[in-house]
């Protein structure tokens, strides 16, 4: 049983760590999904805006002609070097005027996003015939080539397009054209928050159904482990049952067959002895019964028969007719107030500390100390023994119904696990609490709380 249920909690953990993966797999696919389309979308919305600028701004366009030009001529002479040409292209005086141009269009026509933009400069070539090409430069789109912008980094940008631009020209009578390839790339503010933002519904819905999940997990596991101690509990008990009612009836019948002896009959000594043994185990079979009829009884179904006691007295007279029972056993009494007054069941408070005190007995003890103390209107009795004790893992469990420390079919003292169950539910319907001090070998400390 215990191997088949870690074998399903085993396939159930990991069909559950599946499902999660799964789960995340499809998260992780929406939101790249989610951010390609965002990127279509912002890619989209700047599309509108023309390629060379010259809607934004034509005199600044117009400017950036004029300086190619320059630049390409002096080149043609013999005056610059390619690397003249890159540095003038890269430090124009125009490019700070421009990038606020294209900022304030992005603001205007996106007002939605905060976009930060860079546009790099990728390729310079110089046609100065049809045929043959001067490439001055021609690089990866990259950050140092930027000609506008104010992204520091093309990191977390993403491309929106590339642009490639010819100018015309002649000099001293030599036509030229120049080729150029710049590329903008565009990074928008909090874009990771915007995606989130737009899959708050399947997030939620996700986490939901992985949150649901675990928990009916966990709700089936601890089902099927009570289920597994209810039927472990049932065994036992049934096994303890069948031995206590065992002896009683097998006395019973050794008794019934004795009388059928006419010897036996007629000699009055012995008669009465076989009859008070029948009469004894009659009543053994009624405790039993009437034991498990008790507990069947749930806490709030005990009727209490509630009366106004002093608890000095009340505790002495348990303690006098507990003497007359077990006259070899030494009991101390330690009564803190003498005056104090209880409301209580006096029927059921008896069986329950004679429950606790003949306990003492079966688990090994011969000395029994019984202390009340009064502290706050909280009444306690503590009954210490010297017995067997009970490990500290196992006092937890003390309480629960059918529960014995003796467990399966060890039945070196007798019981039905019902004592201490019965004790508690009665203390429980008083409103009081019962608490264990213990260790194995060391005896027993029960303390019982009651309000004043
Ligand atoms: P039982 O019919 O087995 O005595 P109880 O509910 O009265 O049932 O007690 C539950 C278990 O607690 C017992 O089986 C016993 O192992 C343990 N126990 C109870 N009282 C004591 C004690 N004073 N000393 C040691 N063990 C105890």
């Amino acid at each position: 049983m215990k191997q088949r249920i870690n074998l399903l909690i085993s396939f159930s953990v990991i069909a559950l760590i599946v499902l999660m993966t799964v789960q995340c797999y499809l998260v992780k696919t929406a939101y790249e999904y989610k951010v390609a389309q965002f990127h279509t979308q912002i890619k989209n919305e700047i599309g509108k805006i023309t390629n060379n600028y010259s809607d934004i701004d034509s005199t600044l366009v117009a400017k950036k002609e004029a300086l190619y030009k320059s630049l390409s001529e002096n080149y043609i002479k013999g005056k610059n070097s390619k690397l003249d040409i890159k540095i003038g292209v890269l430090r124009n005086d125009y490019q700070s005027a421009l990038t606020k141009q294209i900022q304030r269009k992005f603001e205007r026509d996106l007002p939605n996003f905060k976009i930060d933009f860079a546009i790099v400069l990728n390729k310079f070539i110089l046609y100065k015939n049809e045929k043959k090409a001067d490439t001055i430069f021609s690089e990866e789109p990259f950050i140092q080539n930027k000609l506008y912008g104010n992204l520091a980094s093309l990191n977390h940008a993403f491309l929106v397009r590339n642009y490639v631009g010819t100018t015309n020209g002649t000099f001293e009578n030599e036509e030229y054209q120049l080729l150029t390839e710049d590329s903008m790339y565009v990074s928008v503010v909090d874009w990771e928050m915007i995606i989130l933002r737009r899959m708050t519904f399947i997030l939620i819905l996700s986490l939901f159904s992985i949150l649901t999940l675990i928990s009916l997990f966990v709700i089936a596991i601890k089902a099927l482990i009570k289920q597994k101690k209810v039927n472990e509990v049932k065994t036992d008990f049934i096994n303890n049952i069948t031995h206590e009612l065992k002896t009683p009836l097998t006395t019973l019948g050794i008794s019934t067959k004795i009388l059928e002896r006419k010897d036996i009959r007629e000699n009055e000594e012995s008669f009465n002895s076989v009859v008070k043994t029948i009469s004894r185990q009659n009543s053994r079979l009624q405790n039993l019964i009437d034991q498990v009829m008790a507990n069947s009884l749930a806490e709030n179904q005990i009727e209490l028969n509630k009366e106004k006691v002093n608890a000095a007295t009340f505790l002495s007279q348990i303690v006098e007719d507990f003497k007359v029972a077990y006259p070899n056993i030494s009991i101390k009494t330690d009564f803190d107030s003498q005056d104090t007054s209880l409301v209580l069941d006096q029927f059921h408070l008896t069986t329950a500390f004679l429950n606790v005190l003949e306990n003492a007995v079966k688990y090994g003890s011969d000395t029994i100390t019984i202390k009340t103390r009064l502290l706050q209107n909280q009444f306690s009795v503590s009954i210490e023994d010297n017995g067997i004790g009970i490990a500290k893992n196992k006092q937890a469990l003390l309480f629960g119904k059918f529960y014995r420390v003796e467990q399966g079919n060890l039945h070196n003292t007798k019981g039905l696990g019902l004592g201490l169950y019965y004790v508690n539910q009665i203390i429980k319907a008083h409103q009081g609490s019962i608490a264990v001090i213990s260790d194995l070998g060391k005896g027993a400390a029960f303390t019982i709380v009651l309000k004043v």
